[in-house]
């Protein structure tokens, strides 16, 4: 069974061959560390990490490859991100990049995200950013201005625009140009920016003392450790302009060779159909989502659509995935429970071997299309709904063909979509917490009806202590875990 992959730079489904049989060069654009990570960073990193698991179960040797930008990424007012972090918490800009490096991998760790084989700093591949920008200098493909900016000259190449699908006359005319910056086109894009002395992330380089445009470090890190060409480039739709338009000029440009030649970008992420962004204060970081919902019920309302579509964060969503992960450690549960008490047996009942290998395939067909995740979902559930049934039959099961069961979970549940755990804790289930909860409140409701101000308040408070926080809302209660109000 091919793998077809759904490539942003032709628009199209392409059967995915990779440049060398058996291995898989992959890069993903990795997160700014100036802050805490959203569940936006969430939902394209264990997209991705689904599509790495899936090309290593099918026997590919993946060499993924992500980098941390602690330097050069700017606001739109010019400023550093990580030195404005740094300037507001008066420590060191290289203490704020490391402090949200350790958060981003802890939060990655945390929801199953496997790590990438390398994870290079930008600070740390100067030499190789400068090597860059001299080679595009030399070809002719960038200027230098007075005050030693160096810039990329987009009229110099045909194609710019290839993947997003802009046109450089358009960006003419919607360009917002800086008076300082003595661009000779709108469009074009810093390689290399001068730094005054007070700017204090700043290398020495032919141009003077300077740092990086963004752009050009995912050029250095991919080429470097991937090849002038490699198989696959990943990130978040978001970044698609400028960021990988730039990425992709440049590097064709410096090396005369295709720089990725698979595009895979991922859709962005909404919290109650609202982009998520500081100012609104809805902005929900990976940290606060763990501290309510499972880290495989995240996983799992990611997975649930496909990974090209948007999705909207919200309650129900996340307690209908709660749900639906639930079903499935459930019956995984059980499933190892009988095992531990039959006796081993060798074979394999060939119904059961049969139900298996057809569920198997549904799921292997549903990844080879362009990883379609809410697919081999779907299987997994209809696998899950005659598990439990041949569970509850009666029927008597032999280790062997129990232990082909559990593989199958396993594999496809486990390795494949980071949703089942190996080990799975017998703790009360979110099934059983809603449940209870539900009869909880229906108490104090009664007591509220009823005037009972204080067993309400009684009952309240013993929920506070557990953790749990009741918030009564003209439409009835509702109830999170965490402190305090907000
Ligand atoms: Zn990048």
């Amino acid at each position: 069974m091919g793998l077809w992959i759904y490539n942003y730079l032709t628009r199209e489904k392409e059967r995915f061959e990779p440049l060398q049989e058996g291995y898989v060069g992959m890069y993903a654009c990795g997160p700014t560390v100036y802050d805490h990570a959203h569940l936006g960073h969430a939902k394209t990193y264990v997209a991705l990490d689904v599509m790495v698991r899936y090309l290593r179960y099918r026997d590919y040797d993946v060499r993924y490859v992500q980098n941390i930008t602690d330097v050069g990424h700017l606001l739109d007012s010019g400023e550093d991100r990580i030195i404005r972090k740094a300037r507001l918490e008066r420590v060191e800009p290289m203490e704020v990049a490391a402090t949200y490096e350790r958060s981003y991998f802890e939060d990655m760790d945390a929801l199953g995200v496997q790590r990438p084989n390398i994870a290079p700093r930008a600070s740390g591949h100067i030499p190789e950013q400068i090597q860059i920008v001299q080679t595009l200098l030399e070809k002719g493909y960038a200027y230098e201005t007075e005050r030693g900016d160096v810039y990329f000259s987009v009229e110099m190449v045909d194609d710019y625009g290839k993947l997003s699908g802009r046109d450089v006359e358009d960006l003419e005319a919607g360009a917002r140009v800086d008076v300082r910056e003595e661009k000779r086109h709108p469009a074009d894009f810093a390689l290399w920016k001068h730094a005054d002395p007070e700017h204090i992330l700043r290398w020495p380089s032919p141009w003077g003392w300077g740092y990086p445009g963004w752009h050009v470090e995912c050029t250095a890190m991919a080429t470097r450790y991937l090849g002038e060409t490699f198989d696959i480039h990943g990130g978040g739709v978001d970044n698609i302009f400028p960021h990988n338009e730039c990425e992709i000029a440049q590097s064709e440009a410096a090396t005369g060779k295709p720089f990725a030649r698979y595009w895979v970008l991922t859709g962005s992420l909404t919290v109650d159909n609202v982009k998520m962004s500081k100012s609104l204060g809805n902005f929900v970081t990976i940290k606060d989502a763990l501290e309510t919902y499972s880290p495989e019920a995240i996983r799992f309302f990611i997975l649930s659509s496909h990974y090209r579509k948007p999705v909207d964060y919200s309650r129900e969503a996340m307690l209908g995935a709660e749900r639906g992960v639930e079903r499935l450690h459930n019956t995984v549960r059980s499933l190892r429970q009988r095992k531990e008490r039959v006796a081993p047996s060798a074979t394999v009942d060939r119904s059961e071997a049969n139900l298996l290998s057809s569920y198997s395939e549904r799921f292997l067909e549903a990844m080879n299309d362009d990883f379609n995740t809410p697919r081999a979902i779907a299987a997994l559930f209809d696998l899950n709904r005659d598990v439990n049934e041949l569970l509850n039959s009666g029927k008597s099961l032999g280790q062997a063909t129990l232990d082909a069961i559990d593989d199958v979970y396993r594999e496809l549940g486990g390795d494949v979509l980071g949703i089942i755990p190996d080990q799975l804790t017998d703790e009360a289930s979110g099934e059983l917490v809603e449940g209870l909860m539900e009869i909880i409140l229906g108490i104090r409701q009664q007591y509220r009806r009823n005037k009972d101000w204080q067993e309400a308040d009684a009952l309240r408070d013993r929920l506070a202590e557990l953790g749990i926080v009741v918030d009564d809302r003209p439409e009835g209660p509702i109830w999170r875990l965490g402190s305090g109000s907000g």
